[in-house]
């Protein structure tokens, strides 16, 4: 099953003596982590298309399924809980608020997601360290944009949706946030749809879907190289640092996915003590060759890990009823007495 499945959607404005077909009998697959995008000229449907992808706005006719989840048959709560926790929206003008700073604007939408990344790690994942203190009126068109891809994504989305994101950029600028785009969506194995009507911006899709007059005139899909492996070819840090930000990144989930976290954590910790316990005994001469040795020892470990933890089921949750003694405040500790912080 598709990540995305849209089946025979109409969209009609207007009453029946004038209606206006926006979109008529579209019908299209996107597969999870795919780097879409909608192209058409305007009055082509996408925006209209986006609205009812984000459940923004409803289908006259037709079904739409993300994640398995018929949208186009949710009540309006589940709609709002949907595009709240669901969906990630970057717009052409970005939409900030101008009274908050970068960081202000990114963290209320960590906030509002239930299993947010970390404002401070959004921030830097886009290149925006030094500017969470900044307002809109005091950053560029890309330093907007790039905070606005960061607000979108911190909630931890399953889909991002863009509408005409690089619009309002210059050439190169746009360039920049389309490749932001894109490695984001790879390190983070988002699903990402991009609607323009600029056909330069479909270099790098994974697939492009050509509207016209609301209908859908072309599908082309190129070959997919699978999120986790773009993830080692875009990412220029080493394993154990990449390591040691996706902890930070399990240690900012909320309550349903602290008992896979705790027993990750508790892990981690067993693994850092058997190391120093280890690195004790090692005698002077060898100090540093067995200290490397088990250093690496000790991050394949973790990495095993985690990667252990990602793929455990529901299941796993309720044997590990134990691990919730371990607090969020007594693992921070814990790391600082290592010299680890976050
Ligand atoms: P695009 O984003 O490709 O420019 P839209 O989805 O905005 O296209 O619009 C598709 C068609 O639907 C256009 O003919 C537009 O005028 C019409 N349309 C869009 N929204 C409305 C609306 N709220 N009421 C009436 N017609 C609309």
């Amino acid at each position: 099953m598709a990540f995305i499945s849209v089946n025979k959607v109409c969209r009609t404005y207007g009453n029946e003596d004038d209606p206006v077909k926006a979109l008529a009998d579209v019908s299209f697959n996107i597969e999870q982590g795919e780097f879409t995008v909608i192209l058409g000229p305007s009055g082509s449907g996408k925006s209209t298309l986006l609205n009812l992808l984000g459940g923004m706005d409803r289908v006259t006719e037709g079904r739409i399924l993300v994640d398995d989840k018929a949208i186009t048959e949710l009540s309006e709560n589940e709609i709002t809980d949907y595009r709240r926790a669901d969906v990630g929206f970057v717009f052409q003008f970005y939409n900030l608020i101008p009274s908050l700073n970068a960081y202000e604007n990114i963290n209320i939408a960590a906030r509002i997601g239930k299993e947010s990344f970390k404002t401070k790690t959004m921030l830097a994942a886009v290149g925006l360290e030094k500017r969470g203190k900044h307002f809109p009126s005091e950053l560029s068109g890309g330093e907007l944009q790039r905070t606005a891809i960061a607000r979108a994504l911190v909630k931890n989305p399953k889909l991002l949706l863009c509408d005409e994101p690089t619009g309002a950029l210059d050439t190169a600028t746009g360039q920049m946030i389309l490749d932001l785009l894109y490695d984001m969506s790879r390190k983070y194995g988002k699903t990402v749809l991009i609607v323009t009507h600029n056909d330069t911006i479909t270099a790098k899709a994974d697939k492009v879907i050509k509207l016209k007059d609301g209908k859908v005139l072309d599908i082309q899909t190129k070959t997919k190289t699978h999120p986790n492996t773009m993830i080692q070819e875009t990412d220029n840090r080493s394993s154990e640092s990449q390591t040691l930000l996706d902890i930070q990144t399990n240690t900012q989930h909320t309550t349903n996915t602290q008992y896979t976290t705790n027993t990750l954590l508790k892990t981690i910790i067993q693994e850092i003590d058997r190391h120093s316990s280890e690195t004790k005994s090692v005698s002077d001469t060898q100090t540093e060759t067995n200290t490397q040795l088990n250093t690496n020892l000790m991050l394949k470990t973790i990495i095993q890990e985690i990667d252990k933890h990602s793929s455990k089921d529901q299941s796993s949750k309720d044997q590990s009823i134990e691990d919730q003694s371990i607090e969020d405040q007594s693992i921070k500790d814990y790391f600082a007495s290592k010299g680890i912080y976050w």
